[in-house]
């Protein structure tokens, strides 16, 4: 049977604005956008993998209108699920938002993110995000809001507004990489979960693929997320490489919970970590890493209950 195969595509990280939590700063400052006609290749070579779901996103992928509605399209043809992940400047009035999502619909598009915070807010009008919202119900677009949050009081008006206006939101933790790193941070102390992860891949401007779309670039004293170029790699090659490494199996089954008990780490200490934190804690570390590699299918495969 063939592996569930998706995968973020970062057609840009050029962005309209710059919100002060962005992940994606952690890349080049330089912005970068792919050849419309190497993604247009890209894709259909995804298809002929059996990719079935790709979701464009990066920087802001609607600035590029013209070229990803005709990429949505070969999505659509080539029966693969396209998600488009916004920050909904151009929903500005409803008659101009409703003109958007038809066209967007029109081309296949299967579903609209919507990414609402108190940092994305401090450029984007919030009414932005609803007449989004209501134009995609209007028009049968499937959307949610994707309410990245630190779970601060500061928070609680921006998640009522979602629910005064009956608008379909998930809460996303903020992650402490890209300009985030530099925030404070509230400790912790989170209940022993397993910190399992499911890994989608990520594809960049530049054709590097990574085995994850948060952390791609982050990881730099190890550069354990990294999979390859497309330059030098077949995309068939580099999905088997995510799918097969030892490593990234156990984070997606056992989890890092066990992997840092495993290491040592003490549980008072594992209960503060988030699980990207964690992540980097285990695999951003060559000793670290070197351990968990040589004992990836001896010990630690059987660090379970
Ligand atoms: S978080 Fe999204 S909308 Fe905000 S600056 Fe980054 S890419 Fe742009
Ligand atoms: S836990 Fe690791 S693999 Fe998963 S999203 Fe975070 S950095 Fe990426």
């Amino acid at each position: 049977m063939n592996p569930v195969r998706q995968i973020a595509f970062g057609y840009s990280t050029q962005c309209n604005i710059r919100c002060g939590h962005c992940v994606a700063a952690d890349a080049s400052p330089e912005t970068a956008k792919m050849d419309f006609g190497r993604a247009r290749d890209i894709i259909q070579e995804m298809a002929h993998c059996h990719v079935t779901g790709i979701s464009f996103t990066a920087g802001e992928p609607l600035l590029f209108f013209d070229d990803i509605c005709k990429l949505i399209q070969l999505c659509r043809e080539n029966g693969i699920y396209s998600r488009i992940v916004t920050n909904g400047y151009w929903a500005k009035t409803r008659e101009h938002t409703d003109r958007v999502v038809s066209e967007l619909m029109s081309n296949g598009l299967s579903q609209l993110r919507l990414s609402y915070s108190r940092w994305h807010q401090e450029h984007i009008s919030r009414e932005n995000i609803v007449h989004a919202a209501l134009s995609s119900q209007k028009h049968g677009l499937d959307y949610f809001v994707s309410f990245v949050t630190d779970f601060s009081k500061e928070d609680d008006s921006f998640e009522q507004f979602l629910r005064d206006h009956h608008l379909k939101f998930f809460p996303e933790p903020v992650i402490y990489f890209g300009r985030a790193d530099e925030f404070d941070r509230q400790r912790v102390s989170t209940d022993y979960r397993p910190n399992v992860c499911s890994m989608n891949p990520y594809l960049s401007p530049e054709l590097d693929m990574f085995a994850c779309c948060d952390g791609a670039s982050r990881f730099s004293k190890t550069h354990f997320l990294y999979l390859g170029n497309l330059c030098n790699n077949s995309i068939e090659a580099l999905f088997r490489k995510s799918e097969t490494h030892v490593l990234y199996h156990l984070i997606r089954t056992m989890g890092l919970t066990s992997m840092a008990s495993y290491l040592g780490f003490k549980s008072r200490e594992i209960v503060q970590y988030r699980k990207c934190e964690l992540c980097e804690k285990l695999f951003n570390s060559k000793e670290n890493l070197s351990i968990l590699t040589k004992s990836a299918t001896s010990g630690l495969i059987n660090w379970r209950r």
